[in-house]
C-alpha cells in the first residue's frame, strides 16, 4: 500500500489515499501500457472512477462526488498519474475543469441534470478553450457565437481539446462581440454531441489515450438556455477552472515524479555494474536524494496550494501558478534523471520511464505554459509584494 506523509493529511485522506491507489491498481495498473501505445481511450476506467466519486471528490454526494475538499481533488489525481499519466489528465479535464465549470456557473437543469453524469462517468465532457490562432493569449479566441433569430449560432475551431473525439457535451468559450474587446466579450455555452460538431483526432508524443483533437463547429445552433454563466461572462469562467485545473496538473506532474523515482530506485537496487549494485555507487544516491528532496518539496507546495483554495485565501490563484510552474518543471527534471539511472533500458519503448519522461513535458504546456505561470507570477508580485 502506498504510503504518503504530510502534515496536512487527515485520517479521511488517509483513507481515500488507499481508495484511489487499490482502484489504480486493480483497473489502471493493467491497461496503462496499452493507453500509451495503443492511444486507447480508458472509457471504462472513467466509469469506475465516477461511480467511486473520484471524477471529482469536491463535488456534493448527491451530485456524485464525495463531499470532499481540494486536498483530495489533488490526492486523487496524484495518485492515479503514478499508474497513469493520461488517466490523470483525463479525471482533471473530466472534474477539474468540466464538472466544476458547469456545476459553478452552470443552469439549474445543467447542475441537476448534467454534472452528476459528469461525476459519475455517464457522461463525458470537453473543455474547449485553445484554439490555432491563440492559446497562451486565450483573450484572443476567434470562434464565434453570432445572435439569429433568437438563437446563437456558433462556427470556428478549437484544437487541442483532451476528450473532443469521446466527449457527449463540450464547454465552448466563443466571442460574443468586437474581438478588440479581448476577454470583455468571451461567452461559455454547453453544447452535446451533434452532427454540427466534427472532431479530428491529433496524435501527440505523451499523454496519449485522451482523445486529443481538433473541433470544428459548423453551424452549431444553441439557445439561451445552453450559456454557461453570463453572456460575456466567458473569460472568468475559464480562468476560474484553469487555477483549480493548475492544482490538478501539478499533481499529475506531481504523481509522474514518484513513479519516475520509484522506477529509478527498483532498478539502481538490482542492477549492478563494475561489480556492485548501482545503488552502492555515491554518485547514484545523491541522485536518489535529489530527486526525493524535490519530490518532498513538490509535495508540500501541491498540499498546500489546495488548502489556499479550501481556505479560500485570496492568493489561491497565484499559488496554483507557483505549484504549477515548480512540479511541473521538476517532474520534467526528475523523469530525466531517473531515464538516465536506466542507461538503454530506459529508452526502451517498452520501459514505463521512456512513458513517464514523454507524459511529463504536457505539464509545462497545458493549461498555461511554465511562462505563462511566470507572467500571472510577476503581475500578482507587483501589486502584492
Ligand atoms: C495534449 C494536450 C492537451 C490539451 N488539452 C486542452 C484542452 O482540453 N482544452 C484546451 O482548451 N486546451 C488544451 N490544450 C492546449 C494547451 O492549453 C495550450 O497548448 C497551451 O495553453 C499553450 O498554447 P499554445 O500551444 O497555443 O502555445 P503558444 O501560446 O503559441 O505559445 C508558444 C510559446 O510561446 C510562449 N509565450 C506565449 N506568450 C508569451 C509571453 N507573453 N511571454 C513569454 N512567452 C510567451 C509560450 O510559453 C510557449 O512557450 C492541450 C494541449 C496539449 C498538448
Amino acid at each position: 500500500m502506498i504510503r504518503i506523509k504530510n502534515s496536512l493529511l487527515t485520517s479521511r485522506h488517509e483513507e481515500f489515499i488507499n481508495l484511489v491507489d487499490s482502484i489504480s491498481r486493480q483497473y489502471i495498473d493493467p491497461i496503462a501500457d496499452k493507453i500509451d501505445r495503443e492511444n486507447y481511450y480508458p472509457r471504462e476506467v472513467m466509469r469506475v472512477l465516477g461511480k467511486n466519486g473520484i471524477l471529482d471528490p469536491k463535488l456534493p454526494i448527491d451530485y456524485g462526488g464525495l463531499s470532499f475538499d481540494n486536498l483530495s481533488v489533488a490526492l486523487s489525481v496524484e495518485i492515479i498519474s503514478r499508474y497513469s499519466g493520461s488517466l490523470g489528465i483525463l479525471t482533471e479535464v473530466q472534474g477539474s475543469l468540466v464538472a466544476h465549470s458547469i456545476y459553478k456557473y452552470g443552469t439549474k437543469y445543467m447542475v441537476e441534470e448534467i454534472v452528476p453524469k459528469l461525476a459519475t462517468g455517464e457522461l463525458i465532457g470537453s473543455f474547449a478553450l485553445t484554439e490555432p490562432c491563440c492559446g497562451s493569449d486565450a483573450a484572443a479566441i476567434e470562434t464565434r457565437a453570432e445572435r439569429k433569430g433568437g438563437e446563437w449560432v456558433i462556427n470556428g475551431r478549437k484544437i487541442w481539446i483532451t476528450q473532443g473525439i469521446y466527449a457527449d457535451i463540450y464547454v465552448v468559450f466563443t466571442r460574443t462581440g468586437p474581438k478588440e474587446a479581448k476577454h470583455k466579450t468571451i461567452t461559455a455555452f454547453l453544447l452535446r454531441r451533434n452532427n454540427c460538431i466534427e472532431a479530428t483526432p491529433l496524435e501527440v508524443m505523451g499523454i496519449r489515450g485522451t482523445g486529443t483533437s481538433e473541433l470544428r463547429f459548423n453551424d452549431c445552433v444553441v439557445g439561451d438556455d445552453d450559456i454557461v454563466g453570463k453572456v460575456n461572462e466567458g473569460f472568468k469562467i475559464a480562468m476560474d477552472a484553469l487555477n483549480i485545473g493548475r492544482l490538478a496538473v501539478a499533481s499529475v506532474a506531481l504523481g509522474l515524479a514518484e513513479a519516475a523515482y520509484d522506477e529509478a530506485l527498483r532498478w539502481v537496487r538490482e542492477r549492478t555494474a563494475f561489480g556492485n549494485p548501482l545503488i552502492e555507487f555515491e554518485w547514484v544516491q545523491y541522485e536518489l536524494a535529489h530527486m526525493r528532496a524535490l519530490i518532498e518539496t513538490m509535495r508540500a507546495i501541491t498540499y498546500e496550494t489546495a488548502m489556499h483554495f479550501d481556505k479560500s485565501y485570496d492568493d489561491y490563484y497565484a499559488f496554483a501558478s507557483i505549484a504549477k510552474l515548480i512540479v511541473a518543471s521538476n517532474s520534467v527534471d526528475i523523469a530525466r534523471r531517473a531515464l538516465q539511472l536506466l542507461g538503454a533500458y530506459g529508452l526502451s519503448v517498452n520501459n514505463k520511464l521512456n512513458r513517464i519522461y514523454r507524459d511529463a513535458k504536457l505539464m509545462e504546456i497545458g493549461e498555461g505554459t511554465n511562462e505563462v505561470q511566470m507572467r500571472v507570477l510577476s503581475k500578482w508580485l507587483v501589486k502584492h509584494d
